[in-house]
This record gives C-alpha cells, sequence and structure tokens, in this order.
C-alpha cells in the first residue's frame, strides 16, 4: 500500500486523501435568508402562464411538484384552469438508453423545430431519481444551445416519489406548457425499468433511439419497448458507422414485420439519423407529422382522439391510486405502526395478508373519525 501525507504532515495508509477546502461562507449573498420570496396568487399564476412568461410557469411546476399539502390545492386551481387552454401540442416520448444520443438529438431535432416556428418544452421522467436522489438525464450541461433558445422551455424530472407519482406531476406539467403556449412536447425518459410505460401513457407518438451494435442490437431490447415505439431511430450514423447502422435499420424493420398492426393503423418505420451531423433529422420531423395526420384522420379510425381519452381514463384512475396511497403512507397512524409491522412479518410473526389487513383497518378506522 502506499503511502500519504494529509495536509498535516500526517502519514496515513489509504489511497483516499482529502484535502481540506477553503472554508465558505454559509451562504453566498448573507441577506438572502431574509428576502422572502412573494408567493403568487392563482390569479397572478394564471396570467403569467397564458402570456407565456417562462419564470411563472417554471414556478407554477415547481408548485405541482411539491409534496406540501398546502401547495396541492392551489396547484391543483391552476391546473384545473390551465385544461381548457391545453391539448393542442403534440406530445412525443423519446427513449433511448443512456448514451444513445437522446439529449443531443433533442438537442439538434429541437433548434430545427423552433425554426420552423414551433414553440417547444422538453420535459424528463428520469427514474434514476427515485432511489439515489441523482439522476442520469439531470445534467445541467446538456443541451447546452437548447438552453438558450428563446421559444424553448426544459424541465428536468421531478425528483421527489414514486415513479407513478412523478410520472403523474410530469402529465400535469404538460397540461401547464400547453397552456403557456408550448405546441410541441418532448418528454424524454432513460430506457431503463418501468418509465416507458409511464411516458407511454401521455403521449401521441412514442420515438425509440438506437445505435448501431455488432447485429446484436435486438437482443436486450425489450419486446415491450418495441411494440410501444410509433418510430425508431438508429442514432450515430456517421464516421463510418453509416453501414452498420442501415444494417441495425434493417434488422429493426424486418423485426417489426413481425409483430401484428398497431392500433394506430401505422406501421412503425425505422430510420437512420446522426444528431451530431444532422443527417436524416428532417426525415425524422416528416416521418413524425406524417404519423400525426394518420392518427388525426376521423375517417381512418381517429386514433389520435382516442389514444388521447382513453390516457385520460388511465390518468384518473392513476391519480386516484396515487391519492389514496399518498393518503395510506401519510396517515400519522400508519407511519408510527408500519415499521414495527415490517419487523413482525420479517420475524415470521405474522402472515403479509394478516400485516396488511390489520394496518388497512387501523387507516380505515382512523379517517373514519
Ligand atoms: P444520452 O445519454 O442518450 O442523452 O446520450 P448523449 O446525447 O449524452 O450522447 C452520448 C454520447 O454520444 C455523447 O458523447 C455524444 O456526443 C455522442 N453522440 C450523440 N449523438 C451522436 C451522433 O449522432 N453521432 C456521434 N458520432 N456521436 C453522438
Amino acid at each position: 500500500m502506499e503511502h500519504f501525507e494529509d495536509q498535516h504532515g500526517k502519514e496515513h495508509d489509504s489511497a483516499l486523501s482529502v484535502n481540506r477546502g477553503v472554508s465558505q461562507p454559509p451562504v453566498v449573498n448573507p441577506h438572502f435568508r431574509r428576502v422572502k420570496r412573494h408567493s403568487l396568487s392563482t390569479d397572478e399564476y394564471m396570467k403569467g402562464i397564458l402570456e407565456g412568461n417562462i419564470t411563472i410557469l417554471s414556478q407554477a411546476i415547481t408548485l405541482v411538484e411539491s409534496l406540501r399539502s398546502d401547495h396541492y390545492a392551489q396547484a391543483q386551481e391552476i391546473i384545473e384552469r390551465c385544461l381548457p387552454h391545453s391539448g393542442r401540442s403534440i406530445r412525443i416520448g423519446i427513449t433511448g438508453v443512456p448514451g444513445a444520443g437522446k439529449s443531443t438529438f433533442i438537442e439538434a431535432i429541437g433548434n430545427m423545430v423552433t425554426r420552423l416556428g414551433h414553440k417547444l418544452s422538453v420535459l424528463a421522467i428520469d427514474p434514476s431519481s427515485e432511489r439515489s436522489k441523482g439522476s442520469i438525464l439531470g445534467d445541467k450541461t446538456r443541451m447546452e444551445t437548447l438552453v438558450h433558445n428563446p421559444d424553448v422551455f426544459i424541465r428536468p424530472s421531478p425528483s421527489a416519489g414514486s415513479l407513478g407519482g412523478v410520472a403523474r406531476k410530469t402529465r400535469e406539467s404538460i397540461i401547464l406548457c400547453e397552456a403557456a403556449g408550448f405546441d410541441v412536447i418532448f418528454i424524454e425518459t432513460v430506457g431503463v425499468g418501468q418509465s416507458e410505460t409511464a411516458v407511454h401513457s401521455m403521449v401521441d407518438l412514442f420515438l425509440l433511439l438506437q445505435i448501431a451494435g455488432a447485429g446484436d442490437e435486438l437482443q436486450g431490447i425489450k419486446r415491450g419497448i418495441m411494440e410501444m415505439a410509433d418510430m425508431i431511430a438508429i442514432n450515430k450514423a456517421d464516421s463510418g458507422n453509416e453501414r452498420r447502422a442501415e444494417i441495425a435499420r434493417s434488422h429493426f424493420a424486418n423485426a417489426l414485420n413481425l409483430f401484428p398492426m398497431p392500433e394506430s393503423g401505422w406501421k412503425p418505420k425505422v430510420y437512420t439519423c446522426s444528431a451530431v451531423e444532422g443527417n436524416g433529422l428532417p426525415e425524422i420531423w416528416n416521418g413524425i407529422e406524417d404519423f400525426l395526420k394518420f392518427t388525426k384522420q376521423i375517417q381512418k379510425n381517429g386514433y389520435f382522439q382516442h389514444n388521447r381519452n382513453r390516457q385520460n381514463k388511465y390518468w384518473m384512475y392513476e391519480s386516484i391510486n396515487e391519492a389514496l396511497r399518498e393518503s395510506f403512507y401519510r396517515n400519522e397512524r400508519i407511519e408510527n405502526e408500519i415499521e414495527r409491522y415490517e419487523q413482525l412479518v420479517l420475524a415470521n410473526q405474522k402472515s403479509s395478508f394478516v400485516a396488511a389487513k390489520e394496518l388497512l383497518t387501523l387507516y380505515f378506522d382512523s379517517i373514519k373519525r
């Protein structure tokens, strides 16, 4: 083992020597805490949102994401008042494993979309934030040019609560963004776990971003995710990688041929693109517009509206489930008892069913009063 000296000149056996940093004042601005932020009235929020004021939109989303019960009522009122002004956007879900190029892709296609006259909002659902409190998607250095584009509003994933809770908040944020005049909404998620299903339940079109491997692209990708995709793009088709991307494209196209026709009546297409060089992006955007035009045709099957209606129904149940869960786990008696029950179940002194039943009885008794 190597020997290191720490800043006091003391020698110790560790590869991890920590240098003491320069001491800092407790807060940058010592008066900061004394300035109490004026909290806006619901009318002020509404006025700001409908005027497309991004600062106020952002504050309203913070309110929606807040777990404080006094924020909840006001947030719900804002959402309700935004509803008549919402719905007039296209909602696009984008997924892909870390490193597939999602943020590079969103940045490139996002700038292109705003040049076409759209206002774009980029939201995210990041399942990693639930456990680690960090995030895969939340890196501030991502999408640098998009951040400075005045027609773009970017919001990282809500971080607190269960995936269901995070997804519900994102879904509510969509409504606020639409009321603020954003007519294209991207919802990004990382291709691990359950978050694709959550995103799929709130978008009109789902795009799967892939990269070409050594012919084994199809392994490791869950059939369910392929089935959800309305469109697949093989990214990084540049720098000599074009042929491999083309091979991957045909593999995916062949695999999709084996699936039954989706309910939308639209056979998913597979594209190649380079988010860095911009090749293939206009074709992908045209493909998105074609899909939406097709699914909006009432004389076909009216899938677009049907899908949104069904999503509304789904979210009604999700909201109920979420509210019940919150009410249960935040109930004081449950909070006091649940750990003891957990230990009894772990020690095999109570069956899980009996424990659940007793806890539920405790809960129902406590809300009756
Ligand atoms: P994410 O994790 O899916 O958001 O992926 P990123 O957008 O952060 O990209 C991961 C890495 O792939 C970065 O180093 C990008 O520069 C690179 N990358 C993204 N898109 C392309 C592309 O079209 N071509 C090439 N050659 N590299 C790309």
